[in-house]
C-alpha cells in the first residue's frame, strides 16, 4: 500500500487527524479529530469535503462519550447466568473465537448451515465494515441470508426499477432550483448539511414545499407545508400526475423519447382527483392543487424523496409515484432539476472477490421475531449480530425479545457498546469504532468517497470487523491461500477493485471523484442505468409484486380501538439507534392539542401508548407541530429510554411494504391514555 500522505502521527502531543464519518447519514462529513496523548479530545468537521464546510452534528461531536463511555465493550466475554440478564465473564479472543467456530460447526452438522442467521445493518456504512470478510464467512459457511430491508428497501426498489439507480441531484445543486419539494425528509435531524443549500436556494428566490406529518424546522420556513396522514403520500403524488396528464402539462416529447409505461401510469393516476387525494391524505384540497400547479410550472424543480414516505403498506408505490414525477413533468436535463435520493449506488462499487451468493434461505430482517420463534425448517439455532441492535430497531419488539430469550439459541453479539441486544448474548466480541481503524466513507447525499483513518489505537481489546471475521474464516478453513484475512489486506483489496481510477485516487489522496464529476445533471451527465437507458414507469414485475397492484392504494389500518397513527422519525440524538446508550432527557410522545383534549390529557402527563401488540409508558408533549390523528415517538430509542423498557417498535406490526418487503413502522395504530395513579413511575 502506498504511503498515506495525510496520515498524522498520533502518539505524544496533540495532533489533528484527517478522517471521515462512515455512520449511516447521507452527509459523510470530513472530520478533524484532535488527539492528545493517544486519546480523542475533540471531533469536529473539516473543509476537505466541501459540503461539510467545517462543522458536524452534535451527535458525532460527542462520539468520544461512546468511545470512552461506561457502556464500551473492551474484552470478549461469555454469558454467566440466565439469558438476558447481562452478566458476563471475560475470556480471551482465542477462547471466544474457538467457542464460536465450534458452535457454528455443531449447528451446521446437526441442523444445516441455514440454522445460522447473520444479522447486521447500518451500524457502520463503511465499505470495509460490512459485506467484506463477514459476507465471505457466512456465504462460504452456507448460513441463511439476511434481507436487509429495515430501511430504504421500497425506495431502493423504486429507484432501481424506474432509473436503474441513476445518480441523483447532489447538495451543491439545490441552490440552482426554483422549486424544492422535501418529501418525507427532515434534514435538520438527519443530514444537516443539506439545510444551508436549501436556504441558499430560498435566498435566490426558490419556493420550498415540505410534505411531512410534522412541522419540521424547514416546514416552518416553507412556502407551503402539507401534513398528510402517514401512508397516504402515494395519493398526493398520483393527484399531481393526474394534473400533469389531464391538463396537458406532461412532457410528452420527453416521455416518448426516454420512458415507457407512461400510459399505464396515466390510467392509474386518473382516479386521483384533487378532491379524492386530499380526502385520503387529510390535507386541504387547495393546498394540494397549489402543490401540483407549482410543480408543473417551475423549472428547475427538484423533488427530494426521503425515507419517511416508505415506511408503510403503500411505501413502495409512494416512492414510485414521487420519483416518477420529474419524468412526467419534464424536469430533467437542467442543473437543479430532477430528483434526489440515495446516491450510494452512484459509484458502481462491486465486490468481485466475494464470488457468487449461495442459494440458501433468505430471512427478512423485519420478521426477526417470527424467524426466531416460528421457523422450523430448520429452526434458527445460532444468531450472529454485528453492526446492529435488533432488540431496539426491529418491528414487533415483544416477539423479538421472546426469541432472543430462548435458552437454546446461541447468540454472538459483536459491537462497540453493551446494547439492548448484547445483554442477550452468549458470547460478546468488542468492536472498534471508526476512530480506531481504516474504512471507506461513502456519502449518499453529496457524491463523496473518503478514506477513514485511525485516530487512536483500539480501545481495550476491541478489534475491527475484517480482523475478526478474517480470523473466524481461518478457523473455519474458509479461505483460499492469498485471500485477505485482515483489515489492512482487505483495504488493499478494496483499493484494487474500486472501479476505474477511483482506487488509485483513494490510495493517493484519501478521496476520489466519480467519473461523471461531483455535480452530475440528470439526463445530461448521467442517464438511467436500466438496460435500455429508459425510465420504466410501469414495470410488470412490480405490478405483480404489489398486493394491490402498481400505483394503487391500500386503506389505512386504523380501527376504532386504535385510531392514532404512530410515527417514529429520526431525531437529533441518535443515528438510527447508534449513541442510544448515552443519557438523554425524558422521552415524550408528541401529540396534537385536539387529540389530547379529546382524551383529557395535559402536557407532561404520564401516559401509556398501546395497541394489541404492546405498550410504551412515557411522558407527553402536546404541540400543534404534528397533524391531528398522528403521534410521534423518536426513532432509535433504547429500552432504558422509556418507563416500561419498551420502545415504539413494540407497537409496530411486522407486516411488509407493498414493494421491497420493507418495514411498516408508520402503520402502527395506537391509542393513548393517562397512566393510572398506581402505575406511575417514581420519576413522573
Ligand atoms: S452523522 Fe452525519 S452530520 Fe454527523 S458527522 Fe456523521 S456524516 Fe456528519
Amino acid at each position: 500500500m502506498a504511503k498515506d500522505p495525510l496520515q498524522s502521527e498520533f502518539q505524544g502531543s496533540e495532533t489533528v487527524v484527517d478522517t471521515a464519518c462512515p455512520l449511516d447519514c447521507p452527509d459523510s462529513c470530513s472530520l478533524a479529530v484532535t488527539v492528545s496523548n493517544g486519546k480523542v479530545v475533540k471531533i469536529d468537521g473539516s473543509a476537505l469535503n466541501p459540503p461539510t464546510a467545517g462543522y458536524i452534528c452534535a451527535k458525532v461531536r460527542k462520539f468520544g462519550d461512546r468511545v470512552y463511555g461506561d457502556a464500551r465493550l473492551q474484552y470478549p466475554a461469555v454469558r454467566i447466568g440466565p439469558k438476558g440478564r447481562g452478566r458476563f465473564s471475560r475470556v480471551t479472543w482465542d477462547e471466544a473465537l474457538e467457542l464460536i467456530a465450534s458452535r457454528m460447526l455443531d449447528v451446521r452438522e446437526q441442523w444445516g448451515g441455514e440454522a445460522i442467521l447473520p444479522f447486521s445493518y447500518g451500524g457502520s456504512n463503511g465499505l470495509l465494515t460490512q459485506d467484506t470478510l463477514d459476507a465471505m464467512v457466512f456465504r462460504r459457511f452456507g448460513t441463511s441470508r439476511l434481507a436487509r430491508t429495515v430501511c430504504a428497501a421500497p425506495t431502493g426498489v423504486a429507484a432501481q426499477s424506474l432509473y436503474g439507480k441513476m445518480p441523483s441531484v447532489t447538495y451543491e445543486d439545490y441552490p440552482e432550483a426554483q422549486l424544492i419539494i422535501l418529501w418525507g425528509v427532515n434534514p435538520s435531524a438527519s443530514g444537516i448539511h443539506l439545510v444551508p443549500y436549501v436556504r441558499e436556494a430560498q435566498k435566490r428566490g426558490a419556493r420550498l414545499i415540505v410534505i411531512d406529518p410534522r412541522t419540521t424546522p424547514l416546514a416552518r420556513q416553507a412556502d407551503l407545508h402539507l401534513a398528510p396522514r402517514p401512508g397516504s403520500d402515494v395519493a398526493i403524488a398520483l393527484a399531481i400526475h393526474r394534473h400533469l396528464f389531464e391538463e396537458g402539462l406532461a412532457d410528452t416529447a420527453f416521455l416518448a423519447a426516454h420512458a415507457n409505461g407512461a400510459d399505464r401510469l396515466r390510467e392509474r393516476a386518473a382516479a386521483w382527483t384533487f378532491e379524492r387525494a386530499a380526502d385520503t391524505a387529510g390535507v386541504p384540497e387547495a393546498a394540494l392543487r397549489r402543490l401540483a400547479e407549482d410543480y408543473a410550472s417551475a423549472s428547475p424543480a427538484l423533488v427530494r424523496c426521503g425515507w419517511g414516505l416508505e415506511r408503510n403498506r403503500n411505501g413502495g408505490n409512494a416512492a414510485m409515484a414521487v420519483l416518477a414525477l420529474p419524468a412526467v413533468g419534464g424536469k430533467f436535463g437542467v442543473r437543479g432539476g430532477g430528483y434526489a435520493m440515495s446516491n450510494s449506488a452512484a459509484w458502481n462499487i462491486t465486490r468481485p472477490w466475494l464470488g457468487p451468493e449461495p442459494a440458501t434461505r433468505i430471512v427478512n430482517m423485519n420478521k426477526l421475531g417470527r424467524a426466531l420463534m416460528e421457523f422450523d425448517d430448520p429452526p434458527i439455532k445460532a444468531l450472529f449480530v454485528y453492526n446492529c441492535n435488533p432488540v431496539a430497531t426491529m418491528p414487533d419488539q415483544q416477539r423479538v425479545l421472546q426469541g432472543m430469550a430462548r435458552e437454546d439459541l446461541f447468540t454472538v453479539v459483536f459491537d462497540q457498546v453493551m446494547t439492548d441486544t448484547a445483554v442477550f448474548a452468549d458470547v460478546i466480541l468488542p468492536n472498534t469504532t471508526f476512530l480506531e481503524g481504516y474504512d471507506f466513507a461513502r456519502a449518499y447525499g453529496p457524491l463523496s468517497l473518503q478514506l477513514v483513518r485511525p485516530a487512536i489505537d483500539a480501545v481495550g481489546e476491541s478489534r475491527s470487523n475484517p480482523d475478526v471475521f478474517g480470523e473466524l474464516a481461518r478457523r473455519l478453513e474458509l479461505l483460499q491461500p492469498g485471500e485477505p484475512d485482515n483489515e489492512l489486506d482487505m483495504l488493499v483489496t478494496l483499493f484494487k477493485t474500486l472501479p476505474g481510477t477511483v482506487g488509485e485516487q483513494m490510495e493517493a489522496s484519501g478521496r476520489a471523484m466519480p467519473p461523471f464529476g461531483f455535480r452530475p445533471v440528470q439526463f445530461v451527465d448521467v442517464m438511467p442505468r436500466t438496460p435500455d437507458q429508459k425510465v420504466h414507469l410501469f414495470p410488470d414485475a412490480l405490478e405483480a409484486e404489489a398486493p394491490a397492484g402498481l400505483y394503487n392504494f391500500q386503506p389505512d389500518p386504523a380501527t376504532d380501538a386504535f385510531p392514532l397513527a404512530l410515527i417514529s422519525p429520526a431525531s437529533d440524538k441518535t443515528i438510527s439507534s447508534t449513541l442510544g446508550e448515552l443519557d438523554r432527557p425524558g422521552v415524550t410522545l408528541l401529540m396534537h392539542p385536539a387529540d389530547a383534549a379529546r382524551r383529557g390529557l395535559k402536557d407532561g402527563d404520564p401516559i401509556r401508548i398501546f395497541n394489541a401488540l404492546g405498550e410504551v409508558q412515557c411522558g407527553l408533549t402536546i404541540e400543534a407541530t404534528i397533524r391531528e390523528g398522528t403521534v410521534s415517538l423518536p426513532k432509535g430509542l433504547w429500552r432504558k429510554s422509556t418507563w416500561n423498557q419498551m420502545t415504539s417498535n413494540v407497537l409496530v406490526p411486522d407486516s411488509l411494504t407493498d414493494l421491497g418487503a420493507g418495514a411498516c413502522f408508520n402503520d402502527a395504530r395506537v391509542e393513548v391514555a393517562r397512566l393510572p395513579q398506581g402505575k406511575m413511575p417514581s420519576s413522573s
